[in-house]
Formats: structure tokens, C-alpha cells, sequence
């Protein structure tokens, strides 16, 4: 089926968008209508080319668990205390060398620091932990701590925030590869931007927790602060929580339900799977949902393993646990996708010369990815690397680029289907007018995945497409509802062990060291510093047209701010039409001819994009950047 026909099949309430710019009618990508197929997979010098058996190629493609996902993307400036405290832990500098170096930059002027390391790192002697679930472990607080990261923004946010939203993470982080010692912090974050996340409760073990007591305490707390509120100064503030955010094994765990590699292992809809040498889930859209009710009375038996403890609490026991995109889309499909493309079957697998040709685009773009982004663009060649923002970078932004005209021409509209979907669906913006059109999109992709690459495309994170359009809505966009910002706490976790001996007593005595010199300064940081230079000074104006700073000036605007010199683009052509207009998730193209300069107060900068210019230099390409940063 083409996704002009699933779209005249489907439900899609696109037409009744209140974006001017509509999803376009539906047809075929151009040169879609001769079935031509690009690339030469007759080509012997293809990554993998025995592998070409069903077996093989799904062992190629689902043999490798990835643990660790993304980098830390925390940037900011932080006080010199701060910045002193997180040097001497990430060099484990002695103690004796840091009280050297204090002494030497008060001589200089810093007289307010500290005369001692001891006093600067202000280390709890003792950390006392228990026994729970068969691991290690200590209770922090859910109360205490959010007050704590509370006070840390700025007072505006501060007076006229009524309800404090939060959502909580539940992971397995292992700590070295050379041992099974694995930490399972219980993760808050506080859901105001920039997200703050901090931990509740750490345990530390071999493998995992034997069972669930370690969430008694967090549970047990949430359940009196959803209750009664939470005292902040003088105000009584409601708390409520947005969404427990796990990977898939650990969701199945806290919720105390059967895996989702099991029969029954969908934990939003009730369809029995299909084992066809993995599990799989073949109705894509005749099948019944899930409900609170059903849920906590254990309706489908063979879903349940024990009973979870967040019962107890006052939330959807299906709605409050979304589909994690990091893990699921990024990690899960966009990863498994691009494996097909390099090492599947030879009807869709690419050529090793169209492979090194996105591989020189993908290093090509580079020079285009502002500083805000982890990582910069690499190649396919180092896809066993790839961390999980990069796989997100791919799947909104680059792919479109580097993937048009090389892959086949049925491959690319249905990688177009995800990427479109996924646009919509982080953004907060967006998937106010154009969730339904997402999920018709979704739908396309997962039927039409079927029909390119074979039922056993239909595994547990593409199915669970089906249902990540809901959850997006539920939560206002992805990134509030993903495990990115869990991730980067988690990776930041991960540093704080320094050996072997006492990991939990090391991260807890660590945190508490960050907590007492922790400032406001990132957090009251503004959205983001303006810069002349590529390709960080490229930006999408609140009236949406484009622009790139070139200079600043000494005109100053009304509130005092300078001025910037910007060269904006207001002719903006959509650079693709299918599967929408893509001006629908601000991908525009223009020229330098449809420029001028002028003179802009920053305040009319409204997002960063991505800007590239085609080799010719004529053709210019902005791409918003959705995501949260
Ligand atoms: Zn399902």
C-alpha cells in the first residue's frame, strides 16, 4: 500500500489541522511510479553480504542490546565552587593538591572560596545504607530533595508556578564492564524547563532488584505529597505526576507485568503476540486498549506477573507509564531500520557505494550542527557507536537530508512517514493541531514496514508507534515524557564511581557535594547565547521566516538588549511535499537572493535551526530544531 492510499483508508483528521499549512493531499513521492530500485545490492563489497537468510539477517539486525545509551547534554556555566567541586571529581584530584590550589587562587583575589577541599566538597563522613530487594540501598527523600531543586529557579518561575509537575525514572545503569555491579536509581524530574532531574532512591547490586520493596519508600512519599501538597515557604503547592518514564524491561518490572518479549507483553493493549522467532504483534489497528480498571483488576491474567507498588497511588496505570522514545523510536526502530538498510536482506539493503555516499553527507553536515546538539553527524560505517542522540539527530533532522535520492524511493517516503511523525510529536507546538495526522503516519509506517521488510518487522518497539502518539498528547510533546534527560543524569551518575569499593556510598557522598554548592546559574541562563559564527548563529524568527546572524551592533533595543545584524530569509518553499508540506515542521527552502539584511532586537529570535547550502551554494535548507533543548 502507498501512503497515498492509507492515507484516503485512514481516519486522518488532518483537513481539520488550524495550521496553515496542511498535510498535503496524499500521492506518490516523485519517481516513486516506476518501482525503480536505486542501489545495486548485487554489489559484493556490501557490509554483511552472506547475510541474506531470514535468520541471519534478523539476528544481524536484533542481536545487540544496547545498555548505555546517550551522552550527557548538560552545557552551562556553572559558579567557580561548582566548577571546582565536578574538576576534582571527574580527575579525582587528591585532596591535598586542591587545598594547594584554594590557597593559590585566594592569594589571587578569590577570597571568598574556601580554605579547605574538605570544606569545599562539605562531604558527609558517614553514609549509612540498608539492605532492600537484596541490593544496597538508601533513601534520599521525594519531599526534602524537590523542595531543594525547587528554590533553584528563578524567582519568576517560582512565584507563579501553582502546580509543580513531575515525572519519575526507574533504570538499571551497570558500572563496569568488567562486573555485574549495576545502580538502580529511582530518578525525579521537576517538569519545568531546563528539566532539573535528581535522585530519590539508589540501590546497588548484582544485576537487578529480587523485588519491588526498593520502591516503597519513593512510593509511600509520593502518595503523602500528591495528597496533601508540598510546603514551599509559605505556599502549599499541588504535585502531580506526569508519567513514570522506564525502558521497556524496566517498565515491565516496576508494574510488576510480564515482559514485553511475552504473548501478552503490550503494555497498552491487550493483543496477543506472534512468535515468529521473535515475539511480534501483527494487528495494527483491531485491538482492544488497556485501561486503568482493567489494569488494576487484573483482567488479562497472563499480563500480570505480581502487583505493582504504584497502585497504591492516585494515577492511570497505563496512561502515567508512556512509550519511552529514546529507547523505543531512537534506539529501538530508527537503530533497527538503519541496520536493515546496511545488513538486511539484499532486496532493501543498500550498495557499499551508497552507503559511503550518506556516510560523506552525513560528515558533510557537520559544519551545519550548532553546538546545542551532543554530537556531530558519523557515518553509517560507525552505526555500532551511535548513541542514542544521534540516532534522534537522524531520525529529525539529517536523514531527510543525506537519505533523498540515494535510498529507493519506497524505503525513503516510508522512513519519511516515522521522521514526519516524530517532528510533530516532540514538539510541544505541533502536536497540539497534528497528532492525529502523526498517527496516521505511524499507522502507514508500521502496515507499510510490513509489506518492505516482513512480519517480522512488527516487533515490540514498532508496535509500540501505535500507542506513542496518545502518550505524546498526554505529556504535550516527547521530550517531557522520554528518558533523554534521565540519561544524561544517569551518564553524569555514572562518573561519580570512581572504583570499585562502595559505589553507592561514593555517588551518594558525591551528590551531596554537587547539592551544597549547586547554584541557580544554569538554570536562570538564558534560553541560549547568540552567535555570529556558523553554524551556531542560525535561528527561526517568531514571524517564521529564517535568519543567520552575521554581526552584532551597538544599537540598543527597548529593554536595553543590543541589536543584531541578521541576513533573514522571508521566501520560504517547502523542500519536500510528501508526506505534508514540510513547512509543516519548519523545513524550508530558500535562496540567497530571497535575503536581506537587517537589524533585529534577539527577542525575535524564536528557535535555533539547522542551516545547510547545497553545493552550488544557490539552495539554502533551515531546518527548525523541535526537540527540547
Ligand atoms: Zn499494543
Amino acid at each position: 500500500m502507498t501512503l497515498s492510499e492509507h492515507m484516503n483508508d485512514s481516519d486522518s483528521d488532518s483537513s481539520s489541522s488550524t495550521c496553515d499549512i496542511a498535510p498535503s493531499s496524499p500521492r506518490l513521492i516523485e519517481g516513486q511510479q516506476d518501482g525503480s530500485v536505486q542501489d545495486s545490492c548485487a554489489d559484493v563489497s556490501c557490509i554483511h553480504p552472506d547475510a541474506d537468510s531470514d535468520i541471519d539477517v534478523w539476528d544481524l539486525v536484533d542481536g545487540r542490546q544496547i545498555l548505555s545509551s546517550s551522552d550527557s547534554e548538560v552545557e552551562g556555566e556553572a559558579s567557580l565552587t561548582e566548577d571546582l567541586v565536578q574538576w576534582m571529581n571527574r580527575h579525582d584530584i587528591k585532596r591535598t593538591a586542591a587545598d594547594d590550589l584554594l590557597k593559590l587562587l585566594k592569594g589571587h583575589g578569590h577570597t571568598s572560596l574556601p580554605s579547605s577541599a574538605r570544606t569545599l566538597l562539605k562531604t558527609d563522613r558517614m553514609v549509612v545504607s540498608e539492605e532492600k530487594s537484596g541490593m544496597n540501598y538508601i533513601y534520599l527523600g521525594l519531599g526534602n530533595t524537590l523542595v531543594k531543586n525547587f528554590d533553584k529557579y528563578p524567582d519568576e518561575i517560582k512565584q507563579t508556578t501553582k502546580i509543580l509537575h513531575i515525572a519519575l525514572n526507574v533504570d538499571g545503569l551497570p558500572l563496569f564492564h568488567s562486573s555485574n555491579t549495576v545502580l538502580w536509581p529511582v530518578l525525579c524530574s521537576i517538569l519545568i524547563q531546563p528539566i532539573t532531574v535528581f535522585p530519590i532512591a539508589i540501590t546497588c547490586g548484582k544485576s537487578k532488584p529480587e523485588n519491588l520493596d526498593f520502591l516503597h519508600d519513593t512510593v509511600e512519599e509520593l502518595s503523602q505529597i500528591l495528597q496533601n501538597g508540598l510546603q514551599f515557604g509559605e505556599t502549599n503547592m499541588q504535585v502531580t505526576l506526569k508519567s513514570i518514564v522506564c525502558d521497556a524491561p524496566a517498565r515491565a518490572m516496576v508494574k510488576g507485568m510480564k515482559q514485553y518479549s511475552g504473548y501478552f507483553g503490550c503494555d497498552k493493549c491487550t493483543q496477543k503476540g506472534l512468535w515468529l522467532g521473535r515475539m511480534t504483534f501483527p494487528e495494527i489497528e483491531n485491538f482492544t486498549c488497556r485501561t486503568d480498571q482493567s489494569f488494576r483488576d487484573q483482567e488479562n491474567a497472563e499480563h500480570h506477573q505480581t502487583v505493582s507498588p504504584f497502585v497504591s497511588l492516585p494515577i492511570d496505570m497505563v496512561r502515567a507509564f508512556p512509550v519511552d522514545y529514546m529507547h523505543q523510536a531512537c534506539l529501538g526502530v530508527m537503530r533497527r531500520v538503519i541496520l536493515l538498510w546496511v545488513r538486511g536482506k539484499k532486496k532493501h539493503k543498500l550498495s557499499a557505494s551508497h552507503v559511503q555516499e550518506i556516510n560523506t553527507k552525513l560528515l558533510a553536515l557537520q559544519q551545519s550542527i550548532p553546538a546545542c546538539f551532543a554530537r556531530k553527524p558519523r557515518g553509517f560505517d560507525e552505526i555500532e557507536r551511535w548513541k542514542a542522540t544521534e540516532y534522534r539527530q537522524f531520525l529529525l533532522y539529517t536523514g531527510k537530508i543525506v537519505l533523498k535520492g540515494i535510498l529507493r524511493n519506497d524505503l525513503f517516503a516510508h522512513f519519511m512517514s516515522l521522521s514526519v511523525a516524530m517532528c510533530i510529536l516532540v514538539s510541544p507546538t505541533l502536536v497540539q493541531h497534528h497528532s492525529q495526522y502523526a498517527h496516521s503516519l505511524l499507522v502507514y509506517f508500521v502496515r507499510q514496514g510490513r509489506e518492505l521488510y516482513g512480519p517480522e518487522f512488527l516487533v515490540y518497539n514498532v508496535h509500540s508507534l501505535l500507542h506513542i502518539a496518545d502518550d505524546a498528547v498526554e505529556c504535550g510533546g516527547l521530550d517531557r515524557c522520554s528518558g533523554f534527560a534521565f540519561e544524561n543524569y544517569l551518564q553524569v551518575m555514572k562518573k561519580m564511581v570512581r572504583c570499585g569499593k562502595n559505589p553507592l556510598t561514593q555517588v551518594v557522598k558525591r551528590i551531596h557535594e554537587l547539592d551544597s554548592v549547586s547554584a541557580t546559574s544554569e538554570l536562570a541562563k538564558p534560553k541560549y547565547t547568540v552567535s555570529v559564527n556558523r553554524p551556531n548563529n542560525t535561528f527561526i524568527l517568531d514571524d517564521v521566516s529564517c535568519c543567520e546572524v552575521v554581526a552584532e551592533s551597538n544599537e540598543r533595543d527597548d529593554d536595553g538588549s543590543k541589536k543584531i545584524l541578521c541576513r533573514v530569509y522571508n521566501t520560504l518553499e517547502p523542500a519536500f511535499m510528501e508526506p505534508c508540506d514540510s513547512r509543516l515542521i519548519g523545513v524550508y527552502k530558500t535562496s540567497l537572493e530571497n535575503s536581506r539584511i537587517k537589524l533585529l532586537s534577539p527577542k525575535y529570535l524564536d528557535r535555533r535551526a539547522i542551516m545547510t547550502k547545497k553545493s552550488n551554494g544557490k539552495e539554502t535548507l533551515f531546518l527548525a530544531i523541535l526537540h527540547d533543548l
